[in-house]
């Protein structure tokens, strides 16, 4: 500000105290605030302050740039146009910067930062944290549903409902859909016996111990699932129903082999297979029809097996996949 009040202009003989001039000033500064223009109260009194004149009129300025900045006059004034419009530039710089930073989030990318406004970035670097803890939780929730709705809680195979999925995904991946592929279903002979000799717990053990087997004897890329009580079905990609019969073979050593000993009895078990052919999918989709028919095929072989004198496979014995039951027929 120019105005400066000279302490001898005002106590010249005649005129009033200094502390009433400084009243007085103050009263005209007030009522130039409220009128449009400066109207000093008292001309002759406000000619002795040097410098008074000009501040009424840098306060009259402010007061009109004000009012112009309030209609949204936003050039006005060119002395204070260019600091306003480069603050106002940089505002709106930072809130572009921002409107992307938020686009990335909302695409999946909660690594944004943002480095401006202080406070305001603080708020929403934690936001952004906040939000990445919630979701990674979320996945891991999703992930843990996902594993105990796909899985039989007993055994730790796949249940039917995972094992139709992966057998879609298996058939129609490129590595198997030109290539014949094999089915193979097991059930656990006589099991009743072994629940009403030794008790429900030996029966499960019986599970868990036959589920184990047939899990570290089958392929990294066969999947394996309880199907039903005691009855497990094997899918086995780009296979030949031949090949399969052989691990079926192997699997049913293995569970003969097993020695269970239960509250210092030995449990004898074995196990039945019935194996089916599945021919390629080639273009075609996978459907559950077409897993549906196969499956009635190889559990057809496997009441073949029961009734040939169980601990023994059917089917398999003949390579040609579309040839199905008839060719899968009991060994003679
Ligand atoms: P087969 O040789 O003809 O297959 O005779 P099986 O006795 O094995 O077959 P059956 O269908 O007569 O009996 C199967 C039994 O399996 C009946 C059921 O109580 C039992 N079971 C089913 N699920 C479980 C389970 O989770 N744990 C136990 N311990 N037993 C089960
Ligand atoms: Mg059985
Ligand atoms: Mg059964």
């Amino acid at each position: 500000m120019k105005g400066e009040f000279r302490s001898e202009s005002v106590e010249r003989e005649g005129s009033p105290p200094s502390a009433e001039l400084a009243g007085r000033v103050v009263r005209a500064v007030e009522e130039a605030l409220k009128l449009p223009h400066p109207a000093p109260a008292d001309e002759a009194l406000l000619r002795d302050v040097e410098g008074l004149d000009s501040l009424l009129e840098e306060i009259a300025a402010l007061r009109e740039f004000s009012l112009a900045m309030a209609r949204g006059e936003l050039d006005y004034g060119a002395r204070h146009r260019g600091v306003v419009i480069g603050a106002l530039k940089g505002l709106q710089a930072n809130l572009r910067h921002l409107t992307w930073q938020a686009q990335r989030i909302a695409s999946g990318d909660l690594d944004v930062r943002v480095n401006f406004l202080g406070q305001f970035s603080e708020a929403f670097n934690s936001m952004t944290d906040q939000l990445k803890g919630t979701l990674r939780e979320k996945d891991r929730l999703a992930a843990r549903y996902k594993d105990l709705s796909d899985h039989d809680p007993l055994t730790g195979l796949y249940n039917r409902s995972a094992f139709q999925e992966e057998a879609a995904r298996l058939l129609t991946d490129e590595l198997f859909r030109e290539r014949s592929s094999a089915l193979i279903m097991s059930d656990i002979d006589h099991f009743k016996r072994i629940n009403d000799s030794f008790g429900h717990q030996c029966g499960d053990e019986v599970l868990r111990r036959v589920s184990g087997l047939y899990r570290v004897g089958l392929r990294q890329e066969d999947i394996v699932c309880r199907y039903g009580g005691e009855e497990f079905l094997i899918l086995a990609p780009g296979i030949s129903a031949g090949v399969a019969r052989g691990i079926a073979q192997r699997l049913g050593d293995a569970v003969r082999e097993m020695r269970i000993v239960w509250e210092g009895s030995p449990v004898a078990v074995t196990a039945s297979f019935g194996v089916c052919a599945l021919p390629p999918l080639g273009q075609d989709g996978f459907t559950l029809r077409f897993l549906r028919e196969h499956v009635q095929i190889a559990d057809l072989n496997l009441y073949r097996a029961k009734h040939g004198g169980r601990d023994q496979v059917v089917g398999g014995d003949c390579d040609d996949a579309d040839a199905g039951a008839e060719c899968c027929g009991p060994e003679n």
